[in-house]
Parts: C-alpha cells; sequence; structure tokens
C-alpha cells in the first residue's frame, strides 16, 4: 500500500513478568480500515491490543500511530491521540449509570453523543438511569462501545464486541462498525466468531502462540475458510 499506515506496529515483543506473551508482532492498519485478530484463547490478542494501548509496554519493537511513536507511552495520553478501547471486561465502572459510563469521556464536538448511541442501541432507551451493573452482558457491551466512542477516536480497539450477545444485537453491531468505518474511523477487532469477523472486516490477522502466523483480507478468508479456521478453537 501507498497510503501511510494510520497504526503500525513493528516487532513487538511483550511480557507479563518473565513470562512473555508476544513474539516479534508485526502489522499496519491503514486509513478507514477494518481488522480482525483471531486465534485462539491465550493466542496473544488481548496483549496485542493491551500493548498498543500502553497498558503494556513492549521489551522490544515499536507502535506508531500517525507516524509518531506512542509505545512507552501512559494509556490516557495514547487515548488522548485519538485511539478508543473497548476491553472485553464490561463492568469496569459498574457503579456508574448508563449515562455516566457513556459520557465519561466525551468530548466537547464529538458525533458520537448519547442520543446517536441510544438510536443504534433502542433497548438501552428506557435504561440510562441504571447503574451498569444492574444491566445484562448484552447491554454491558452496547454501553461499553458507547463509551469507547464518545472521545471520538480516529481508531477503535474492540475486544471480543460480539461475545455473548444474542444474535439481532450481533446485527446491529456489525452495523454500527460498518456505520464508523463509513465515518472514517480504523477499527481493530479481536474476535473468536469467524463469520462475524468476515462479514466487516477488510483484513483478517491470525494469532498463535504469540506469533502473527497469517495476514490475509477477508475476501481470501471467505473463499479458503480452513486457512483461519486451523487456527481457531475446535467448536
Ligand atoms: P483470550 O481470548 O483468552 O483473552 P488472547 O488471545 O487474548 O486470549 P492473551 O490474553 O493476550 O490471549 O494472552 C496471551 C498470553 O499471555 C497467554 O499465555 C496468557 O496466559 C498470558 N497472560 C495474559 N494476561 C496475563 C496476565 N495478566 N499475567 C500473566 N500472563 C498473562
Amino acid at each position: 500500500e501507498v497510503e501511510t499506515p494510520l497504526l503500525e506496529v513493528a516487532g513487538v515483543d511483550a511480557f507479563y513478568g518473565r513470562s512473555q506473551a508476544l513474539f516479534d508482532v508485526s502489522f499496519s492498519i491503514g486509513p478507514r480500515e477494518v481488522v480482525a485478530i483471531l486465534g485462539r484463547n491465550g493466542a496473544g490478542k488481548t496483549t496485542t491490543l493491551r500493548t498498543i494501548m500502553g497498558f503494556n509496554v513492549p521489551g522490544q519493537g515499536s507502535v506508531r500511530f500517525d507516524g509518531r511513536l506512542i509505545s512507552g507511552q501512559k494509556p490516557h495520553r495514547i487515548a488522548r491521540q485519538g485511539i478508543g478501547y473497548v476491553p472485553e471486561t464490561r463492568d469496569a465502572f459498574s457503579l456508574l449509570t448508563v449515562e455516566e459510563n457513556i459520557m465519561l469521556g466525551y468530548r466537547a464536538g464529538s458525533p458520537y453523543t448519547l442520543e446517536r448511541f441510544l438510536g443504534w442501541f433502542p433497548e438501552l432507551q428506557g435504561l440510562t438511569r441504571r447503574r451498569g451493573a444492574q444491566l445484562s452482558g448484552g447491554q454491558q457491551q452496547m454501553m461499553v462501545i458507547g463509551r469507547g466512542l464518545a472521545p471520538a477516536p480516529r481508531l477503535l480497539l474492540l475486544d471480543e464486541p460480539s461475545q455473548g450477545l444474542a444474535p439481532v444485537v450481533v446485527k446491529s453491531v456489525a452495523r454500527v462498525l460498518t456505520e464508523l468505518r463509513d465515518e472514517a474511523i480504523s477499527i481493530i477487532l479481536v474476535e473468536q466468531n469467524l463469520a462475524f469477523a468476515l462479514q466487516i472486516a477488510d483484513r483478517v490477522i491470525v494469532m498463535e502462540n504469540g506469533t502473527v502466523v497469517d495476514i490475509l483480507t477477508a475476501e481470501e478468508g471467505r473463499r479458503a475458510p480452513a486457512r483461519i479456521e486451523r487456527y481457531l478453537a475446535i467448536h
């Protein structure tokens, strides 16, 4: 690609104490691109997102956002430069209400208002005063997507957004992510759901044992799903 990547992960090693979780991970993502990271439990998908966000500092390698080095910076500084994170743990702010959760990081002028959000997920319309802890798992998932988007990031990282959602809500999430991409937001989503990933991603990164084992277009993945399936859990 000729276009400058929005995010560039280059030769990243990451550790938990002495235990190495990522080995020489490299990939890049362009503007308006949706990339899915697939792989079994423990493959290193979450650690990859955490390293981009600054919760893990690479032992080797670098992460660049918009050409600037971000690895080594604190998560809040990385967030301020335009990266949103929707972690897998949904109840982090369980004592705050739905409205408070979503407005937490709202930046003046952000198009991702509470109203917009409630239009996407009408199920939450009557629940804005409820605390996060009082929501179902699916409702919490919708809420944390709103929270990640409120500051209007240019890159959104999502950890298993389809997990535990009813099929109809998975469809809404897919629609929202496609809409975001059309609004020039790049997305990296970690997934176990291959069909969901292939439906919305432009490209797929396959991980195993802390390394990137394959990078392919979603089109290639749809034509030859076995190329990805062999790296996923047996269902
Ligand atoms: P999952 O879907 O289960 O989250 P994953 O692909 O996201 O899997 P990671 O969570 O990134 O994988 O885990 C990568 C490796 O790092 C695994 O071997 C895991 O045991 C280890 N690991 C993850 N978190 C920690 C931690 N907090 N402390 C120590 N080791 C960890």
